[in-house]
């Protein structure tokens, strides 16, 4: 066999749409097979963005998929361009230059999804400024704004801005060098760099680029050492008129523990921030979600999931996501029926948000202690301790601010819960007993986020 027929391809698509419904999106009506050497099913995309995300991301459904339709063991592989066939030697042309998009410069490179473009960006008044400067900074690089700093809570938009700004980039100029890694990638390199004597391949990794993009780099508060490497980092790039772009969930001065030097050079350039997005938005965004997975949902539930949930855009899209599995898993039409049955009348999005309840219950339990004492103004170790934990799960877990936090357990200020996040962190890493009690709780908490609990 050297081509799937297009019967088969079709089955291949209802498959996938029967069996992985969440995954499918509109754009894999342009994906085509080409090929079907020695058991290999080549699938060409129409970009780089999108053959790297399917390679890593969705290679196992489509396998499972071909495999099916064809009753046959076969592989899958996604190409942005037709391979060239050679005809002698048989290296099937892998030592072309890697596509636009699966751009191998770091191992931890995150991967871009073609879902985070512009394009696919509903702006609204909470976020119209990030937009529009996200949206200079992708036609302009290095020059707009340097760096661009965004922030704001979790699910509204930060990664798909930072990942638009990347796209539209590399659609002008594929080869532009860009490196998008998330704060913990680059904190772990830079720690296995250390220890590896490799500092040089990590400073020319990270030195040598045309825009640096780090996604939610409020990790670096109270890391020291990285945060000094960062600094010359940023200084290099910054020289050089390299573009900086970062996110984070709280302003640059806001997060706790960051160097003042490194506070200041975030304020160069613009510091913008993502709010919850309004009524309106709401509704646009679940529109733009239900489109790109090719789902047709009626006007009456896509105002039902707005009116109630109204707490960021990941929560929307989950709610899409849930409809979308119950309408495949039962072959029926989105309707106001299966969304009620779906996502309940309150229409609560099944994806297991962190509540300042769940860290209470965890904690309060685990230290035996009434959660009246956590708010009191008592000072005893008994009290302190679990409060600190309360405070820094509080932090690492919800979208609450700072002054939110410290609001709700007795009253305290934002220092104050600076403070504590501090003091949980150090003590995590000198005192092992400590430090193995938080990881318990943390695992605890982590585990009810991804749905075990
Ligand atoms: P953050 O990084 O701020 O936590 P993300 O960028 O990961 O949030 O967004 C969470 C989800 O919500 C993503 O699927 C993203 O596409 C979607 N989203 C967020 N804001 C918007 C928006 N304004 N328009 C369309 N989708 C959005
Ligand atoms: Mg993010």
């Amino acid at each position: 066999m050297t081509r799937l027929d297009s019967t088969q391809w079709r089955d291949m698509m209802s498959y996938l749409r029967d069996n992985h419904a969440t995954i499918c999106r509109q754009w894999f009506e342009q994906l085509e097979p080409v090929g079907m050497d020695s058991g290999l099913l080549e699938i060409q995309t129409s970009t780089g963005v999108q053959q790297n995300y399917l390679q890593k991301r969705c290679l196992e459904p489509f396998i499972e998929a071909a495999q099916a339709v064809t009753g046959n063991l076969v592989g899958v592989q996604f190409v942005s361009e037709p391979t060239p066939k050679p005809k002698l030697n048989g290296s099937n042309g892998a030592a072309t230059r890697p596509a636009a998009g699966a751009h191998e410069v770091g191992h931890d490179q995150m991967i871009l999804s073609p879902d985070y473009s512009f394009e696919n960006f509903i702006s609204g008044p909470n976020n119209r400024l990030a937009c529009a400067a996200a949206t200079a900074v992708a036609e302009q690089p290095g020059t707009a704004y340097n760096p661009l700093f965004i922030h704001g809570g979790v699910g509204l938009g930060k990664t798909h801005l930072l990942q638009a700004i990347c796209q539209q980039i590399l659609n002008a100029h594929p080869d532009f060098q860009i490196l998008y890694v998330s704060c913990d990638a680059f904190m772990n390199q830079f720690i296995e760099c250390v220890q590896s004597g490799q500092m040089n391949e990590f400073r020319h990794r990270y030195r040598h680029v045309d825009m640096l993009v780090i996604d939610d780099i409020h990790f670096l508060a109270n890391k020291d050492r990285s945060q000094e490497e960062f600094f010359h980092t940023f200084n290099e790039l910054y020289q050089n008129n390299k573009q900086i772009v970062l996110s984070s969930d709280a302003a640059p001065s806001e997060i706790p523990q960051l160097e003042e030097r490194l506070v200041s050079r975030f304020n160069w350039g613009l510091v913008t921030q993502v709010g919850k997005p309004c009524f309106e938005t709401r509704i646009a965004i679940l529109k733009a979600k239900a489109q790109l997975r090719g789902l047709d949902i009626p006007e009456d539930v896509i105002e039902h999931i707005a009116k109630r949930v109204d707490s960021n855009a990941r929560d929307l899209e989950g709610a899409v996501t849930t409809l979308q599995g119950h309408a495949s898993l039962q072959q029926r039409k989105i309707d106001m029926d299966l969304a009620r049955e779906a996502l309940g009348e309150n229409a609560a999005p099944r994806t297991n948000q962190i509540t300042l309840q769940h860290i209470i219950d965890a904690v309060t339990t685990f230290y035996n202690v009434k959660l009246s004492d956590l708010q009191s103004r008592r000072r005893h170790k008994s009290v302190t301790e679990p409060r600190q934990v309360c405070m820094w799960l509080a932090r690492k877990y919800t979208r609450f601010s700072l002054e939110e936090i410290g609001g709700y357990f007795g009253g305290r200020d934002h220092t104050t819960v600076m403070h504590s996040i501090k003091t949980v962190e150090q003590r995590s890493n000198n005192d092992a007993q400590y430090g193995s009690q938080i990881h318990q709780l943390d695992d605890q908490i982590g585990r009810l986020q991804h749905g075990a609990g």
